[in-house]
């Protein structure tokens, strides 16, 4: 079958790879009709982790069911499908509590899987056109047959339930107003998340023109952090006092505000500055243990320097982590499908999986008003 291999540092190629096979009676492949491209590959496709040429990447997949084990209760064959971008178990601790991107059996040594990604276990991604799902009957979420609602629908595999994600770690609840830094795809999606939980202000952070119009669009207010400290913009509208909650969707890839540089602590010392004392602040955005490409020597082994005196002083709470997409997809899928949520407006390409060289180019330099890019294997969808 096709696959999109990463060969080298900014390089990915799409070549015959071998066909996953059922190799448990509780596996499922799916053949994969729409998988899109996420900010977290592109950390592994700008060669800053420790993923090997040969990987083949894609961890937000939604297809139709091909082949079901002998031990599958729930899927059949020609089911539609979508997978958490979390690989989990259902019945470790963690799984049983709902934190199921902590998964303490599928990645031994780790807690947590995925598919297609670098040091989260031995699961092959999905930009493809068959992907093997272990534990299908936990894994896989069932959609509606046909093609309805497909853009929005893969959307449940990752960046919808993340940007959930960090409102529930801010705890945004009706009336609030809440700062997300990020206009990326995860950042829209929070502040569409909040939207959708009733925030009543919803400031967006960012420089690239086309997003912080997409988030305009939505009903955010945009702020473009290189016109002025987007704190002090915040404030400026908040009566001083600064917002409610705090969303960073950035992670350790902020940009300095001068935006000449990384400075991967600057996001979440601007939440501080953002949100008012006792507030609460949401980190869905990546930190990682080590970054051999930090600019400085703490920064490689995942230190930043972050105003903890200052968070202190304000009584502030953060919640950071892997999106346990499983505690929302369910909700948020049934939202899509009464109406009542459409976020897919953040798609700005889709694309046949061969054009995934391009692809990945056009949403790393963010080009093009390339917010996020849904890449279609099979031959009927492709735009
Ligand atoms: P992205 O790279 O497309 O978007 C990040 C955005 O942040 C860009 O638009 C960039 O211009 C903007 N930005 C850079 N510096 C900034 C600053 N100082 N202030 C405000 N905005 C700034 O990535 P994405 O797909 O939206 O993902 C965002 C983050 O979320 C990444 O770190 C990704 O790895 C992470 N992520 C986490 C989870 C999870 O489960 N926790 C899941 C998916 C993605
Ligand atoms: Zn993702
Ligand atoms: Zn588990």
């Amino acid at each position: 079958m096709k696959a999109v291999v990463y060969e080298k540092p900014f390089s990915v190629t799409v070549r015959d790879v071998d066909d996953p096979r059922i190799q448990h009676p509780n596996d499922v492949l799916v053949r994969v009709t729409s998988t899109a491209i996420c900010g977290s590959d592109l950390h592994m496709y700008e060669g800053r982790t420790a993923a090997e040429p040969g990987i083949v990447f894609g961890h937000e997949n939604l297809g139709i069911v091909e082949e079901a084990g002998s031990g599958v209760a729930s899927l059949a064959e020609g089911d539609r499908v979508v997978m958490p971008f979390n690989v989990a178990c259902g019945f470790c601790k963690n799984c049983l509590a709902g934190e199921t991107g902590f998964c303490l059996t599928v990645n031994p040594g780790f807690a947590g899987g995925a598919y297609g990604y670098v040091a989260m276990g031995p699961y092959k991604g999905g930009q493809a056109e068959l992907l093997r799902v272990p534990f299908a009957d936990f894994n896989c979420l069932k959609l509606p047959p046909g093609e309805q609602h497909e853009a929005d629908f893969v959307l449940l595999a990752d960046i919808f339930p993340t940007g959930y994600h960090g409102c529930e770690l801010a705890q945004v609840s009706p009336g609030e107003s809440v700062a997300v830094y990020g206009a990326g795809p995860v950042g829209l999606m929070a502040a569409y998340s909040a939207l959708l939980r009733g925030a009543s202000m919803v400031f967006c952070v960012d420089r690239v023109p086309e997003r912080l119009a997409k988030a305009g669009q939505i009903g955010a207010i945009p702020v473009d952090f290189t016109e002025d400290d987007p704190a002090v913009q915040i404030k400026r509208q908040t009566k001083g006092e600064g917002t409610d909650k705090g969303v960073d969707a950035v992670g350790y890839q902020a940009q300095a505000h001068d935006a000449r540089h990384e400075e991967p602590g600057v996001v979440l010392n601007a939440l501080v500055e953002t949100v008012r004392p006792t507030g609460r602040l949401g980190v869905p955005g990546l930190y990682v243990p080590s970054d051999p490409g930090a600019p400085d020597e703490h920064a490689k082994r995942g230190r930043l320097l972050v105003s903890i005196g200052k968070m202190f002083e304000k009584g502030q709470k953060m919640g950071t982590g892997q999106c346990n997409v499983k505690r929302y997809n369910r909700q948020l899928r049934d939202l899509i499908i009464a109406g009542r949520a459409e976020p897919s407006f953040v798609v700005s390409h889709e694309l046949p999986l061969d054009q995934a060289p391009e692809a990945y180019e056009m949403f790393d330099k963010r080009i093009e008003g390339c917010t996020k890019v849904v890449l279609h294997p099979g031959h009927a969808l492709a735009a």
